[in-house]
């Protein structure tokens, strides 16, 4: 099992590749780097249509933007919460605030609507999924507990929290997930933006949890 960072242009959310018996994506960017994202695809032999599923971690477009290509390449399966893949399949624009200049966001296909406490099995790499809302209502958070890996969106990242004041945004919900996640082992934290960390992942949940008060 491997996982790989291969977002990165601007604006876009981090993209996490795994390679495992399924070979899946964490969130696929806004999709306005797409090229790049292939090439960083191309550096592991792998091509857009061999992504068998996407976990988006929220709703928004800077998460979702992206699914459609892998869609259109591979057929692959898009999966969010509950909560928010209506939102996908009618193609909103407010709450994934999908509006602005030269970005629509059409209605997408949900394959697998996610709840609190399924667990998606790609392999080696079983992923409990964490109902975290906060930065949006149907926020999840991934958690693999053999390894300690958690995948945290936007609800947590190494340097901070994500926004409450967008739509669906809730600041008490946000600080109730941190004190979810502070229960978890976890060691290694994979955020929807910003730098990775490859321990200590719970002592960024505590201090997250000590800057919001
Ligand atoms: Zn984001
Ligand atoms: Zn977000």
């Amino acid at each position: 099992m491997q996982i790989h960072q291969i977002g990165g242009g601007p604006f876009d959310s981090n993209i996490y590749l795994i390679i495992d018996e399924v070979i899946a994506l964490i969130d696929a960017g806004t999709g306005q780097n797409f090229e790049e994202v292939k090439r960083n695809l191309g550096k592991f032999n792998l091509k857009p249509s061999d992504i068998e599923l996407i976990i988006n971690t929220h709703c928004h477009y800077d998460h979702v933007g992206g699914d459609r290509d892998f869609v259109r390449a591979s057929g692959c399966e898009v999966a969010i919460h509950e909560l928010e893949a209506g939102l996908l399949r009618k193609g909103d624009q407010v709450i994934t605030l999908a509006q602005g200049p030269g970005k629509t966001f059409e209605p997408l296909e949900v394959a697998r609507e996610l709840h609190r406490g399924d667990w998606v099995k790609l392999g080696e790499l079983t992923l409990e999924v964490l109902h975290t809302p906060g930065h949006t209502r149907g926020s999840i958070s991934l958690y693999e507990p053999e390894q300690k890996i958690l995948f945290s969106g936007d609800t947590l990242f190494c340097d901070g929290v994500g926004r409450v004041d967008l739509p669906t945004g809730d600041g008490e919900a946000l600080a109730r997930s941190l004190r979810e996640l502070a229960k978890l082992e976890a060691e290694r934290l994979y955020p929807g933006h910003g730098p990775l960390a490859e321990r200590d992942a719970r002592r960024h949940v505590l201090d997250a949890l000590e800057f919001i008060g």
